[in-house]
């Protein structure tokens, strides 16, 4: 497994059908993978930041707000293609959070990054 040195770094990402779009800002040294009801769905990679680190280029309307759960986090859907570009959540201590799913970055190779498990089934 290679090694990630932690660095931030700004990316692009989209949904499939391109409506929603955003650059952020990125540490992927902090990659996880969840197996929770809806990341062992979805198949996702996460890295988190704060909410401040994404900038929304296009799409704000199309985004559902799907919660469940203890609702912790707001997955945010594309309504055309279906795609959850990433999820809004607030920290303990308050801090406006955002997950991006890793796999709707530009020309990211999700598969060569070294995710950790993440037991979110847990919570
Ligand atoms: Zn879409």
């Amino acid at each position: 497994m290679s090694q990630t040195k932690s660095e931030t770094k700004s990316y692009s990402g989209s949904c499939h059908c391109g409506a929603v779009s955003y650059d952020v800002a990125l540490d992927l040294a902090g990659a996880i993978k969840c197996n929770c009801s809806i990341c062992s769905r979805l198949g996702a990679v996460w890295a988190f930041a704060p909410r401040s680190a994404l900038t929304l280029k296009s799409g704000n309307r199309e985004l559902t707000d799907y919660q469940f759960g203890k609702k912790r986090l707001r997955h945010r859907r594309c309504t055309t293609c279906g795609i959850e570009t990433f999820a809004e959540g607030t920290m303990p201590d308050g801090t406006a959070t955002v997950g991006i799913n890793l796999r709707c970055i530009d020309g990211m190779d999700v598969d060569k990054l070294p995710a950790r498990p993440f037991d979110g089934r847990s919570l």
